[in-house]
Parts: structure tokens; C-alpha cells; sequence
């Protein structure tokens, strides 16, 4: 028997909001949404639950990391800078070796639920965390990252071993594998190249942290400034783009140099990079998961999101890990974002409504899944949430800690 779920508003996304809506979910997948007057008339048998409150499409945390979900105490406040917080990060990582990464990460999407935060975009360092958006029966892409190996490594060993991990993985309509080389300055650049053909090759999306950094850009364009530093200590000698002196290329150009940009990868991040650059990610077709709490907390400064709006640009929401971030509630980001696209000068009133989307469609459409979740539309899983908000402005403005429900594929997940 179908169940009918009705509130006072529903937000498709996809269309425009509905009072008195209604969604009709059969099994794990919706198959109407309409007025609930309509919707009742046509399914006179259907069980009915009503909701008081906003019901909308799960959020999409586009960029995080599960596993990591038990380093709040390095995310729990601001640091003076990246390389401040990196080493405080790789303390933490090293302290915590052999930990049942599977389990935090399952703690982290329990986490999420209480949020409305039904899909993600997660990077896994270590493989036992690989299924853990599968075993909670969340929808998403779980990207496998490689981080500081050099050409010799990589052919050697990794490659096969990443391979293995990718195509051994069991995947669904919902929940997808991926290749997440850590970031361009991290990862040397003939890996970088191979790993994204290798991504290709096997059909997989790929996913990597850019322009977080404010160095990254001389990195790139000469081979010098602080992360020159930091990678030499880490693996003993300069990677090759900083060997021949720089690419003359800035982060943008350098990704899309390295195969890295395209419709099948997404970018996190994306806080420095200018017109030209955003101009580059977005004629490539990738989405750039904004994060603006944990740039904070890094140190930095956060994303440009006015330019973002105004230009147009693909954008999804993500929190990153609790490594950076104070909570993994999306809209505690969604909200910042509102507030500094109007500090930055934006003043339209589809403020609320594009960062809606890019916390729900725009995440799906970074992770290849836009015709599975996202929205509220016939023949998507039944993924959504309900927050105790009247309208998608207050939802965006303040929304967190309001969420009443979330289900997933059809099944109430958490109650509040
Ligand atoms: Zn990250």
C-alpha cells in the first residue's frame, strides 16, 4: 500500500513550493507530488502521515569526510592557518591509527540523519570505511583518495590496489564508488593524469579538494610559496611541477591540465579562484562543493559565493569533515552562505531558493546522481526531510536543529 505524506509546505525543488502538498511514496521510490486534495482523491487507499512543518529532498552533504567524524576536537575551533591546521590534523590521524573507521563513519551519517542530510559526497582514506553509505542505506558517492604517492609507487602498487577497491565494491542505482586524488599539489602530476583516466576508464566519478588554499595558486602557476615546504617534508622531494619550476597554470587551469575537471568529477572548495578560473571549472560541466565553515576554521577565508551566484555557476553545499567543521549540519553552512552572498552584495530575492537547490539538486548533480535523488519527482527514491520552518527562506536562514523527520528510501530514519 502506498503511503501518502503531506505537509503544510513541500518543496520539490525541481518545481515550485506547494502548500498543503503531498508526496506518494510506493515502496522505496515516490511516484507522485501534487496538492494534497489531488493526491488523496487519486489514492483513496493510501496511508496517510502528515507532517508539521517544510518537507524537502534530503540534503546532499556534497563534500566530507565519515570517517573523520571523530576528530572534532581538531574542527572544533579556528586555526591560525592551513598549515597550522594540518599539522593538528595529521596528529590526530596518527593518534588514531587502526581505529574502526567504519563505525565512525556510520556514526557521522547518524549523525546527518538528525540533520536531513540523505546523501553524500564522502572521501575515504581508509578502505574500511568504503561501504559505509551503503551499509546505512544513504544514497552517494564514496570517493576512494590517494594522497602522496609518488609515479614509482603508484605503478608499482597502488594502482592495482586502488583498482581492486573500486571494481570489488558493491554499488547501486543510490550508491556509487569514486577516485579522489587528494589534491593537485599533494599528488604528483603523472599520477594525477592516471588516475583520471583511470577513473574514466572504469567508469567512476572523480572528486578533489581545490583552491582551498590561498598559496595553491603560486604552487601551481611558479613552484613556490608555503606548500612547497610542507610536501617536501612529507615526501622528501619536490613533485615534478615544482621540479620544473611551476606550470605557469593557476588552479583551475591545472586541474582541467591534469584531467581532473569534466561532468564526471566535482571540485571541494573553490575559494580561490577568480572569474577566469570559476569560468574554466564551469565550461567543464564541474560543480564546486562550497564549504564555507571549514575554510574558516583552516584559516582561510571563505568562498566567493556572490561571484558564484551572479555568474551563475554550478555549486553544491558540503560540510567537510568534523576535522574542520563544528557539526555535520548542512545548513549550518547553507546559512553562512546566505549570509555572505549578502555581505558580498547579493540582493536578489532567489537567494533562498538557488541555495536550496545547491544543497540538494546541485550536490546530486555533482555526484553524478541527479536522476536518482535531489528532488522531489516521480520515479526518485523517497529521500526527503521535514524541518519545523514555514517557508525555504527560513529553511535556509534558519534552519538548523529543525529538523522533525528524515527518511530515506521510504523509511523513517530518524524522528524528532
Ligand atoms: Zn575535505
Amino acid at each position: 500500500m502506498p503511503t501518502l505524506h503531506t505537509a503544510d509546505l513541500v518543496v520539490p525543488v525541481s518545481s515550485p513550493p506547494i502548500p498543503n502538498g503531498a508526496v506518494v511514496v510506493d515502496g522505496e521510490t515516490i511516484t507522485a507530488v501534487g496538492r494534497l486534495d489531488e493526491l488523496s482523491a487519486a489514492h483513496p487507499v493510501a496511508e496517510v502521515t502528515h507532517w508539521d512543518g517544510t518537507l524537502v529532498p534530503g540534503l546532499v552533504n556534497a563534500h566530507t569526510h565519515l570517517q573523520y567524524t571523530s576528530f572534532a576536537t581538531v574542527g572544533a575551533s579556528r586555526h591560525a592557518s592551513y598549515v597550522h591546521w594540518s599539522e593538528a590534523f595529521v596528529q590526530e590521524y596518527d593518534l588514531r591509527r587502526g581505529e574502526d573507521w567504519g563505525t565512525t563513519a556510520r556514526a557521522g551519517i547518524e549523525q546527518g540523519l538528525r540533520a536531513g542530510v540523505t546523501a553524500y559526497g564522502d572521501v575515504v582514506t581508509d578502505v574500511a570505511a568504503m561501504t559505509a553509505l551503503s551499509d546505512s542505506g544513504v544514497a552517494g558517492v564514496a570517493y576512494y583518495e590517494i594522497i602522496g604517492v609518488p609515479q614509482e609507487q603508484w605503478q608499482d602498487e597502488v594502482k592495482d590496489r586502488v583498482t581492486a577497491i573500486l571494481t570489488s565494491t558493491p554499488t547501486s542505482a543510490e550508491f556509487r564508488v569514486g577516485l579522489s586524488p587528494h589534491t593537485p599539489y599533494t599528488v604528483d602530476e603523472p599520477v594525477l593524469i592516471d588516475a583520471a583516466d583511470l577513473a574514466r576508464r572504469l567508469g567512476v566519478r572523480l572528486h578533489v579538494h581545490l583552491a582551498e588554499v590561498d598559496s595553491e595558486d603560486d604552487y601551481y602557476r611558479t613552484g613556490t610559496g608555503p606548500l612547497v615546504e610542507r610536501i617536501m617534508m612529507r615526501v622528501g622531494r619536490p613533485w615534478s611541477v615544482v621540479a620544473r619550476g611551476g606550470s605557469g597554470m593557476g588552479a583551475a587551469e591545472y586541474a582541467r591540465h591534469c584531467g581532473l575537471l569534466g561532468p564526471d568529477s566535482h571540485m571541494a572548495h573553490g575559494v580561490y579562484v577568480d572569474e577566469a578560473g570559476r569560468e574554466i571549472l564551469d565550461d567543464a560541466g564541474t560543480y564546486v562543493a562550497l564549504c564555507p565553515r571549514s575554510n574558516l576554521t583552516v584559516g582561510g577565508q571563505p568562498p566567493p559565493i556572490a561571484d558564484y551566484l551572479r555568474e551563475h555557476r554550478r555549486i553544491a553545499v558540503g560540510t567537510d569533515s568534523l576535522g574542520s567543521s563544528q557539526s555535520l549540519d548542512l545548513l549550518e553552512d547553507v546559512s553562512l552562505l546566505a549570509e555572505l552572498a549578502a555581505d558580498g552584495g547579493y540582493d536578489l530575492p532567489d537567494l533562498e531558493e538557488r541555495l536550496l537547490h545547491a544543497a540538494t539538486l546541485g550536490g546530486a548533480a555533482a555526484l553524478g546522481l541527479e536522476d536518482v535523488v535531489g528532488s522531489l519527482e516521480p520515479g526518485k527514491r523517497a529521500d526527503f526531510a521535514v524541518f519545523a520552518v514555514g517557508s525555504v527562506p527560513d529553511l535556509v536562514t534558519e534552519g538548523s536543529g529543525t529538523c522533525v523527520a528524515t527518511v530515506t528510501g521510504g523509511g523513517t530514519r530518524w524522528r524528532g
